[in-house]
């Protein structure tokens, strides 16, 4: 028997655990043991928690001892004070908890002559199902309806429905009659076919955004979560793609994307801010390593190296036009494409072609890179010159696209950004499976994803 979604949030907040890896159990055991003085094991809390499959019930023992460690008098009590119909979940059949989807997740549901279409959401960090499309109902496309299931056969109700500043709510007065669940990943392999692209630094981002400000040197971090979200290294990756696809200027295509984008997760940096609001941006003599953050796209883009270098300079310039900007820009393109090059001779990267590709950037920019850890370590550094020598680093230390990922994010330095830089890198040498692929890619706007569909289809071609 799984617990409610309910109880578990509640002791996922009290315990402050997040329940993703199998040493949560035994600390959430100790934690109970010394608040109560009472005991559960640990494979009984793996049972509630589903993180093992069992269809056997918990004893009232067990179910007391949770509702005094969170400070209520019994099970009972528990379970009528927060209000919810059933302590179990998931065991009733047709009926949908929607905090148990994934953000993304496609709802279709129909009752009466009316057809609903809702993308699940985040709303306050809960989920929400946002309305996409209504047939005959009251609904808007764009409310958000905080709802806490829907059930076949009974009435849909919404605790409350936001729509732009007010709030409202929402009962059918028929039962539902059909619900449609599109899980996300489907939705998007129609999207991408059999071929699923996406750009190494979008991937180093978004894994690095949760740690941007609250930095982890954890490797074994969680991989993804509902904290994770794209930030400007996405934004203006997918900027530059954009301009090679459509031959518009990099400046002019970077400062309309951003501005599509006013306030992503983590913000712009303090001057690329301005220049991003500004009605007639200009370069300001940046070497910020915003310029290596955004440049992989050339490399894949050209097939010269005296083209992927005048390009990449050219994505920096419209900013980051101080030498250290161009330079950081050139040396991540340069390494994006040599590993690019190598591969198409000779698949998947031996560490000697990787040694050669290090060694051809030093050589280029004039970096060191022999870095102590130690010295890089939890050093928050937004330059050009203090990041893309990690960066480069980095990759001379490890093995996988993944690998590469949690090296560069467990520095705890600026986690998305390196996580970007890297990542270009990183997709050039190894490769990125498939599966980190498709659990990316709820996290990336339609838009974007076109984008990205058409730049890899006309690299591809060519
Ligand atoms: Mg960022």
């Amino acid at each position: 028997m799984t617990l409610n979604n309910n109880i578990i949030n509640l002791l996922k907040q009290k315990s402050g655990l997040l329940f993703d890896k199998a040493g949560d159990f035994e600390l959430l055991s100790s934690s109970v043991f010394s608040e109560t003085g009472r005991t559960i094991g640990v494979t009984t809390l793996k049972r509630l928690f589903n993180y093992i499959n069992d269809d056997r019930k918990a004893s009232d023992y067990t179910l007391n001892t949770i509702a005094l460690y969170l400070g209520y008098g019994d099970w009972e009590q528990l379970v009528h004070s927060i209000n919810i119909n059933s302590a179990w979940g998931y065991d009733d059949e047709g009926t949908i908890y929607i905090q148990s989807l994934e953000a993304g997740t496609r709802l279709e549901v129909s009752y009466l002559n009316r057809k609903v279409l809702f993308v699940v959401t985040k709303r306050n960090g809960e989920n929400v199902l946002k309305v996409v499309s209504a047939e005959n109902s009251s609904l808007m496309i764009g409310d958000e309806c905080d709802i806490y299931k829907i059930s076949k056969g009974s009435f849909l109700e919404a605790r409350h429905v936001y729509r732009g500043e007010s709030i409202g709510n929402y009962k059918t007065r028929g039962e539902v009659s059909s619900i449609n669940l599109h899980q996300i990943e489907n939705a998007n392999s129609q999207l991408y076919n059999d071929k699923l692209h996406v750009f190494g630094a979008i991937i180093g981002d978004i894994i690095g955004s949760r740690w941007e400000f609250d930095s982890t040197n954890d490797y074994d971090f969680e991989w993804l979560s509902n904290e994770n979200g794209f930030t400007d290294d996405t934004i203006c990756t997918i900027a530059v793609a954009d301009a090679l696809l459509k031959r518009r200027d990099f400046g002019v295509s970077i400062h309309d994307w951003c501005n599509r984008y006013p306030n992503p997760m983590g913000g712009y940096g303090g001057r690329f801010a301005q220049w991003v609001h500004s009605n007639n941006p200009q370069p300001y003599n940046s070497y910020g390593n915003g310029a290596a953050m955004r440049v992989s796209p050339v490399a894949h883009w050209y097939k010269n190296l005296d083209e992927v270098l005048e390009s990449a300079a050219a994505t920096a310039r419209p900013s980051h036009n101080h030498a250290e900007g161009i330079k950081g820009a050139q040396t991540i393109a340069l390494a994006t494409f040599r590993a690019l090059q190598l591969n198409r001779q000779q698949p998947k990267s031996a560490p000697q072609h990787i040694k050669e590709i290090l060694a051809e950037c030093v050589e280029f920019s004039g970096y060191d890179i022999n870095i102590k850890e130690t010295a890089v370590m939890n050093r928050f550094d937004e330059t050009c010159q203090g990041t893309v020598p990690v960066a480069l680093w980095v990759i001379g230390n490890s093995n996988s696209f993944e690998d590469a990922i949690r090296r560069a994010i467990c520095l705890g330095a600026d986690a998305d950004t390196l996580g970007a830089i890297v990542g270009s890198i990183a997709e050039a040498i190894w490769g990125i499976p498939d599966n980190i692929k498709k659990t990316i890619l709820r996290f990336i706007p339609d838009e974007m994803k076109q984008v990205i569909i058409q730049f890899y289809e006309q690299v591809d071609k060519e």
